[in-house]
């Protein structure tokens, strides 16, 4: 009796242990899940954070340095460079290190290494930074990739050996996949932007952009400016005699001609048809504009376009105005235009090929 009663409590005591070991592991097992689920979470909760902070400043020039920001936030790195390709190569886009001596490697990657650039994970006891106060035990390579086409990597790095690992790899990747359609989205809108201000034949600016952007230059600039009407003379039988091809050819000369004569910050756009306006900034003597007119008006005088084995000659006549900016209103620069305007008449009507203030 007594000893069936052992029996039955040792039995009871094993079943116990067994179910008690059961539980613990699967509530281990469950706890591991969770934090991979955490881990998860983590990396989605990143990525949707990368997505919405990239789509506020999508088109702005910061992009880069904002993609950057975010690495070392997300990832909890000391260091973080974004390399672009350009011309082949990679080049060096933004970094928070003062010196990048240490990736010369990167740099110099040639075309056959680019064509097969994979993620790299190095950690070493030893600096990997030699030679600088820089410290760096652990780095990740993460190449950027939109589809098949590299444009790109990031390099992150560490201070401290074995910061980056496996679950580092992932994480980058899926940001780097993030960080691709961002860059392309932002080379679109800026694509798309751009076109939206130019006309494709001269690729001048068009004439609704150069009004709204003068407002603002004539606003900032404080000083005094000029415009300046652009008219070729005769385009009408340039046209009928070399045809309308031709006449493209002539108009796309002639507004590379006054564009490379002006600086970078002065503007021009496609008025109308062959008729060119121009804004010209910090401008104090009038003489000093005229001079550079009548330069690019004989530059177009000298220089034909060629067309089906004949030559096509053409001339321009040019009105100017120059204004002191002291009155900054619309209607002011609606003036200057005015007169701008009137000279360039003038110009036509006493023998073209002129320019006239
Ligand atoms: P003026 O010396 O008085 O300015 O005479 P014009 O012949 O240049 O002026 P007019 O206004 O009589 O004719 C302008 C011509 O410009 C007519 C039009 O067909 C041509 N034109 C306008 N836009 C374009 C264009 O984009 N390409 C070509 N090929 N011709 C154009
Ligand atoms: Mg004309
Ligand atoms: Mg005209």
């Amino acid at each position: 009796m007594f000893i069936s009663l052992l029996e039955r409590y040792n039995q009871l005591k094993s079943d116990y242990e067994s179910y008690q070991k059961l539980a613990e592991e699967t509530i281990q097992k469950q706890n591991k899940e969770i934090r991979e689920l955490d881990k998860k979470l983590d990396m989605l909760s990143s990525i949707i954070e990368i997505s919405q902070y990239i789509n506020k400043c999508l088109g702005s020039d910061e992009i880069i340095s904002k993609i950057n920001d975010i690495m070392i936030g997300i990832l909890g790195v000391n260091y973080s460079s974004v390399y672009l390709l350009e011309n082949r190569k990679l080049k060096l886009k933004c970094t928070n290190l003062y010196n990048t001596d240490h990736h010369f490697k990167i740099r110099e990657y040639n075309e056959h290494k680019l064509s097969k650039l994979t993620p790299c994970l190095a950690n070493s006891v030893d600096n990997m930074c030699m030679g600088s106060d820089i410290q760096v035990h652990s780095s990740l390579f993460m190449p950027i990739y939109l589809k098949e086409e590299l444009l790109g990597a990031i390099l992150v790095e560490h201070n401290i050996y074995n910061y980056l690992n496996q679950g580092s790899i992932k994480l980058l990747s899926a940001l780097s996949n993030q960080i691709a359609i961002c860059i392309e989205n932002n080379r679109l809108y800026n694509k798309i932007k751009e076109n939206s201000q130019r006309d494709f034949l001269t690729n001048l600016f068009n004439r609704n952009y150069f009004f709204s952007a003068i407002q603002e230059k004539i606003k900032n600039c404080g000083r005094g400016f000029a415009i300046i009407m652009v008219d070729i003379d005769n385009f009408k039988n340039c046209n009928d005699t070399f045809g309308h091809q031709c006449g493209d050819m002539v108009l796309k000369r002639v507004s590379s001609i006054i564009k490379d004569n002006l600086r970078k910050e002065d503007m021009v756009a496609r008025y109308g048809g062959e008729e060119i306006i121009i804004y010209m900034y910090d401008i104090k003597e009038m003489l000093d504009v005229y001079n550079r007119m009548s330069s690019i008006r004989k530059s177009i005088e000298r220089e034909p376009v060629e067309y089906n084995g004949k030559l096509c000659f053409v001339t321009v006549s040019i009105g100017i105005s120059i204004s002191d900016n002291k009155d900054e209103n619309i209607e002011n620069v609606e003036n200057v235009i005015r007169k701008a305007d009137m000279n360039l008449y003038k110009a036509k009507n006493s023998g073209k090929n002129k320019v006239v203030y």
